[in-house]
């Protein structure tokens, strides 16, 4: 029987499985006999140096926050420091499970209350819940919690969600998930919340409004509590998408601002590897008033007492709590993302009472990099936009800045499309494009915090170098990359979703 891992180690293999914690034969005497594996699988047998070779031929046909410069504003794709990476692979992390009983898992407890509560302190909420593992999971979930608030309160009859025109997607998307009707506000003329416009679609139906601030533009919502007070009058509950909490924390939180519910992207705020649809992370922290129907559990502190099992040395137990009969269930098996809150937990202790600083940065860096695009040669000027449209040239963004380039399509034919991807071919990733919508031809630029003043400086430089090419070099881009221009209509009607194998295209 130990034969079954031979595997392990074996000779000629390039690669090794971790050992089984569990001693072998205890392990095999617990699978009943006729279930066992007769024969060994057909593992592919690969040497080292073929392994190393596949991998690296992976990595290299990727672009990656590690290969150069990552600007997609709103998904905020931020370094991830090493160290968490140490961390999260601890024994104490990397090799538990998640049934194991309270006593076994004290640490990752202590991690999942201490994250609990510093997240709560930097919003402004009274209780946190690690739950929902993506932004748009933690919409959904906050906006059950609200949607049951007012059920509970003979409210039902609320059936309304007010998003403005700058918001994210998921945003109407997860509102219309728990069964509601949208109501779309148009923005104002600098891009910022109108608020004519939301005093004219609030109402006795009204169940929520859902902004993000800054708003996707990357500028501050300065009447925000004018808005809160005119959702709170009609008996709303107000929800901040926390997408772009990288700008103001340490500085200002949405429960300052009057919001009710939050979500925190831990993948877009703090640290955790992401993209391409990898694993994320959305929390939820809310105020008291709707702490009864989060999902559970959560995580628990209580002085320790004799009778306890050792926890962890601060005086203190950990436990998994229940929330209680009002909760809305689960939202995810298990307990959320581990990973992501532990790197997350990490970076967050990593910066302590200085983590406004992150938001400085990164404030800075979007309008040192907004103020070197928008002052180009007097030739390249012309053929961009900067957003907000008629927002006054010296107005401030926040951590991000849209720009349009609607006028080099209108002089030379040339897209926002064609412009990203003429930026792969000077080595770096193409800002997030079309989006907010209510920008034509729209570049959305996030430099974030950790880039220094030469990455932002040859970024502006390249950017304007692109703007004075040869239309015909930018509408034909990408020359340099793996794959070329791809035939995006062609792609979704023949969707091809098998490898083609190493060395072929
Ligand atoms: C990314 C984003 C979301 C959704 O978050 P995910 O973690 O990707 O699900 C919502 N709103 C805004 C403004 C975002 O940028």
């Amino acid at each position: 029987m130990s034969d079954l891992f031979a595997f392990n180690g074996a000779r000629g293999a390039g690669w090794s499985q971790p050992l089984p914690l569990i001693d072998k034969e205890v392990l095999i005497s617990a699978i009943p006999a006729k279930l066992r594996r007769q024969n060994l699988p057909k593992w592919p047998r690969a040497s080292e140096p073929e392994i190393v070779r596949h991998y690296t031929w992976l990595s290299n046909r990727n672009f990656g926050i590690d290969n150069g410069f990552y600007p997609l504003g709103s998904c905020t794709m931020k370094h991830n420091p090493r160290v968490n990476e140490k961390i999260v692979q601890l024994p104490g992390m990397d090799k538990i499970h998640p049934l194991q009983p309270d006593h076994h898992v004290q640490g990752l407890l202590a991690i999942y209350f201490e994250m609990q509560e510093m997240l709560a302190v930097c919003s402004g909420m009274d209780q946190v819940t690690l739950q929902p593992v993506a932004g748009a999971q933690g919409e959904f979930t906050a906006i059950r919690c609200i949607q049951e608030y007012h059920r509970q309160r003979g409210q039902g009859h609320r059936s309304k969600v007010i998003v403005p025109d700058s918001a994210h997607g998921t945003n109407p998307a997860s509102a219309s998930m728990c069964g509601y009707d949208i109501i779309e506000i148009p923005s104002g003329e600098d891009g910022r919340l109108d608020i004519d416009a939301l005093k004219s679609a609030v109402g006795e139906d009204t169940a929520a409004m859902m902004i993000t601030n800054p708003s996707t533009l990357g500028v501050f919502e300065h009447q925000i509590a004018e808005a809160t007070e005119i959702v709170h009058s009609a008996g709303g509950q107000m929800y901040y998408d926390g997408a772009n909490f990288n700008a103001i924390i340490g500085k200002t939180d949405p429960g300052r601002m009057g919001f009710d519910a939050v979500h925190y992207n831990l993948h877009k705020t703090f640290s955790q590897p992401h993209g391409g649809g990898g694993p994320g992370s959305g929390p939820i922290g809310v105020k008291s008033h709707l702490s009864q129907f989060l999902p559970t559990p959560i995580a628990g502190r209580r002085e320790k007492i004799e009778s306890d099992p050792k926890g962890v040395d601060d005086g203190y137990w950990y436990f998994w709590e229940d929330v209680g009969d009002s909760s809305i269930g689960k939202v995810q098996q298990w307990n959320g993302n581990a990973g992501a809150v532990v790197r997350s937990w990490a970076f967050y202790r990593r910066y302590g009472k200085e983590l406004e600083k992150m938001s400085e940065h990164a404030v800075l860096n979007a309008n040192y990099l907004r103020h070197k695009i928008m002052n180009p040669d007097p030739e390249i000027a012309e053929k961009i936009h900067v957003m907000p449209l008629n927002g006054a040239p010296a107005d401030l963004v926040m951590h991000e800045f849209t720009l349009s380039l609607s006028p080099l399509k209108e002089l030379h034919g040339v897209t926002g499309k064609d412009v990203a991807k003429r930026l792969l071919d000077y080595g770096v990733m193409a800002p997030t494009l079309y989006f907010p919508m209510i920008v034509p031809e729209c570049l959305m630029i996030e430099p974030t915090e950790t880039e220094s003043k030469e990455v932002l400086d040859k970024f502006a430089s390249d950017f304007h170098q692109i703007l004075s090419e040869d239309p015909d070099i930018i509408t034909s881009a990408p020359h340099t990359t793996d794959v070329k221009r791809v035939d995006e209509v062609w792609a979704a009607r023949n969707l091809i979703l098998k490898h083609p194998g190493n060395n072929s295209n």
